[in-house]
């Protein structure tokens, strides 16, 4: 085995989507929509694999799919406030997850320091160990009240401690996996000040950059004053249309960093399926032609989920798992302590407490969740054995299983 792999062969996914299955859970588990993506997105794909377009079966260019680099170009060029070039600033991957993957190899070297902030989404302290970094922690703390997402926050001078003469880059992560804060505008500016202060790059994984409730915005860092050229954006078709078994994902940034990852894609993954590129590339002219509008997907979307996240919260509540209100993204953390003595701890002392939680309700209540913990290093794991999260990206009958579940606790 190579040193790089060491201690990253646990996997939180591999080990409890395979116990929801084994167990025959109500699942909001693993974040996945259990619904149907919308009839246009399965008629793209559709149109795609018809054979209307034989080429379609066939390789495309490396890093994209000229039609659809050519689309997120125009859509994000908008977003961002930048004019994109499709074949300079635009890398198609296969998920989100090449996407970081390529983003770490292609710019993090040995010995480099890459600030991750927590709870984070599992997959980059391994992927910056194994680009031969060094990955250094920040907690996001609740200021006020913990039960609402949007007051954890970040410490302005403790980030700035944690930056060192080997400090390559930031990651961010909004709407953030598994707490749902949506970074605010000002909190943005402190994390890009710092960037530009002590060129760091950014890497912002933004894959639930439409998944924002209550009025909130969601900001993209990259369009800050003097970020564009520091910073790699990465987002995900699987999120954004609910589709997430296409494995489609886009990182965005400026040439000069967007070379490095087409090197690694190059030389691993080559390109991502053609006919799911190009019905992708359907489906952003369709949001394009209709950005804004209440016929938009990314604006009916949050409009579903802002319904189904205040009914899982509410039910949560009433049984006594006290719901932390997520501004975006379709997860919801609950604090279970009120539940401690009817789960009695594991004899593994080394266990977290909510994966032995998990585990024991996905066992005896037939309901699956995510420990919390796994979204947390090592030395913060046992502060945060507290939190289960809950995906709440689900057909109303699921989540009325899962209520079942819940109110019959005892
Ligand atoms: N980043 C975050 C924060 C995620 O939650 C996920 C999981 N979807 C990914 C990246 C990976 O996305 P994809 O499924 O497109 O690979
Ligand atoms: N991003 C999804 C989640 O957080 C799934 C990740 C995965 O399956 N590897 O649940």
């Amino acid at each position: 085995q190579a040193q790089r792999l060491e201690g990253i062969d646990k996997n939180i996914w591999v080990e409890f989507v395979n116990l929801a299955a084994k167990y025959m859970t109500v699942n909001l588990g693993q974040g996945f929509p259990d619904f149907s993506p919308p009839s246009f997105v399965k008629e793209a794909f559709i149109r795609a694999v018809s054979g209307e377009k034989p080429m379609l079966n066939q390789y495309t260019r490396a890093f994209g799919h000229p039609p659809l680099v050519k689309i997120l170009a125009e859509f994000y060029g908008k977003l961002l406030g930048h004019d994109l070039d499709p074949h300079c600033n635009v890398l198609v991957t296969v998920g989100a997850y090449e996407a970081l993957f390529c983003t770490f190899q292609a710019l993090v070297d040995e010995g480099d320091e890459v600030i991750i902030i927590e709870p984070f989404f599992d997959c980059y302290e391994p992927m910056v160990k194994m680009a031969g970094g060094t990955a250094v922690f920040i907690p996001l703390r609740p200021k006020g009240d913990p039960l609402f997402s949007g007051n954890w926050q970040l410490d302005p001078s403790e980030l700035e401690n944690k930056v060192t003469a080997r400090t390559k880059a930031i990651v961010v992560n909004t709407p953030n996996n598994p707490l749902g804060k949506v970074f605010k505008r000002e909190e943005l500016k402190v994390i890009s000040d710092l960037c530009v202060k002590h060129n760091l790059f950014c890497f912002s994984d933004e894959v639930y950059e439409w998944l924002v409730y209550d009025g909130r915005e969601h900001v993209r860092i990259a369009s800050l004053p003097g970020m564009w050229d520091r910073s790699i954006t990465i987002a995900s078709a699987g999120k954004s249309f609910s589709a997430t078994g296409w494995k489609v994902g886009w990182a965005l940034g400026p040439d000069h960093l967007l070379k490095h990852l087409r090197t690694v894609h190059q030389n691993s993954v080559y390109h991502c399926a053609t006919a799911a590129q190009e019905a992708v590339s359907y489906m952003f002219e369709k949001e394009l032609a209709l950005f804004g509008t209440p016929d938009s997907y990314f604006v009916q979307l949050p409009q579903e989920l802002k319904q189904k996240r205040d009914r899982l919260a509410q039910c949560l509540t009433e049984v006594g798992m006290e719901p932390i209100i997520p501004e975006g993204s379709y997860f919801m953390m609950a604090d279970i302590s009120r539940f401690k003595t009817s789960v009695p701890p594991s004899n593994d002392a080394d266990e977290p407490y909510d994966y032995n939680f998990v585990k024991w309700m996905m066992k005896h209540k037939r309901l699956a969740a995510i420990p919390v913990s796994a979204f947390y290093s090592t030395p913060h794991k046992k502060t945060y054995e507290h939190l289960i999260r809950f995906c709440f990206a689900k057909e109303d009958k699921t989540l009325e299983a899962a209520e079942e579940i819940l109110q019959r606790w005892n």
